[in-house]
């Protein structure tokens, strides 16, 4: 059997939405592909910086969608929140929650009083996702932090994708509030290290995976907490943000979907200004990308843009418009 991407690796996590679901369907392939890496010994772990529903309301609907997943398979930002506030925050002490009944039912298990109105003097603010929010909820939040509360946030991705398009994210009412405020929260979800940081921690894995399809968060908080990254062309981004992705943002694999992970590993050779993926070869000249070859399937397309993506990597000048346009099966 040939060496497949995924035999590299100890332990799988996985993004959820736009990675293995779309609000409330799958993602197609993303179930035949989880299986077949649980089957192949490695672990596979969901991390999600949704903090709107609980553990178990997530496994109950990864169950529901086939997949195997119990709250113990699962990493939220709000664990994360709760874990780290507990130890930042005295016992007792007053929070203002912004956020879903989740969110509220898992700082009161901590140990925390919460409260709604800025008027109760809240120690702190943490805001997180509810698809519910409302701007007097908002508005208490602003209060409170001009008086003195610290803010946090349980993630700040901008958008949220789902089955209908794409939604404002936690991150579009984090601005809401950080315009008035005119400072930032500390953010526990990725990209930021806390929340890879306690998924190592919870697995105790060597040799880790993240799989994402967000550039500014799963592939930059892979790299910032040391792991590798898949990215995935099934959620937010696509090939342009892959292509204009800074040096820290990089994914050290690409592939359509999950099943990547059951393919061999896609490698490129690069020297002068010349890139080759399997079939695939693209040259810089003249400041621009251009492909010189092209198997014009789906993989050869992946490839394609894989050579595509060392090739602006290594200088970021190069026009790659015209390249791209011709990766027409690629979002
Ligand atoms: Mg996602």
């Amino acid at each position: 059997m040939s060496r497949l991407l995924i035999d590299d690796y100890d332990v799988a996590f996985f993004d959820l939405d736009g990675v293995i679901y779309l609000g409330p369907v799958a993602v197609d392939g993303a179930l035949a592909a989880v299986t077949g890496v649980r089957s192949r010994g490695t672990r596979v772990i969901y991390v999600t910086n949704n903090a709107s529903r609980s553990a178990q309301q997530v496994a109950d609907h990864l169950s529901e969608l086939g997949f195997v997943a119990t709250p113990d398979d699962l990493v939220t930002s709000a664990q994360v929140a709760a874990d780290i506030l507990s130890r930042e925050l005295p016992q007792g002490a007053r929070i203002l929650v912004a956020g879903s009944p989740n969110l509220v039912n898992l700082m009161t298990e901590t140990g925390f009083v919460v409260v709604t109105s800025a008027d109760e003097e809240p120690d702190a603010v943490i805001q997180g996702y509810d698809p519910q929010m409302t701007w007097p909820r908002l508005n208490e939040a602003a209060i409170a932090i001009q008086r003195g509360a610290v803010w946090y946030a349980t993630n700040n991705d901008s958008t949220l994708p789902n089955d209908r398009g794409i939604l404002p994210g936690l991150g579009a009412a984090i601005n809401a509030v950080g315009n008035t405020v005119d400072i930032r929260p500390t953010v526990f979800g990725k990209p930021f290290r806390p929340m890879l940081d306690f998924a190592l921690a919870k697995t105790g894995a060597e040799r880790p995976i993240f799989v994402g399809d967000r550039i500014d968060t799963d592939i930059e908080g892979a790299n910032n907490a040391g792991m590798a990254s898949l990215f995935v062309f099934t959620g937010v981004h696509g090939k342009a943000d892959l292509v204009a992705a800074s040096a820290g943002a990089r994914p050290s694999a690409i592939g359509s979907d999950v099943g990547a992970l059951l393919q061999p590993h896609r490698s490129v050779t690069l020297s002068d200004g010349r890139a080759e993926c399997g079939a695939a070869v693209a040259l810089s000249s003249e400041g621009e990308v251009k492909i010189e070859s092209l198997a014009d399937d789906l993989p050869g397309q992946l490839d394609a843009l894989w050579a595509i993506a060392q090739l602006a990597w290594t200088d970021p000048s190069l026009n790659t418009e015209s390249a791209l346009a011709r990766l027409s099966d690629l979002r």
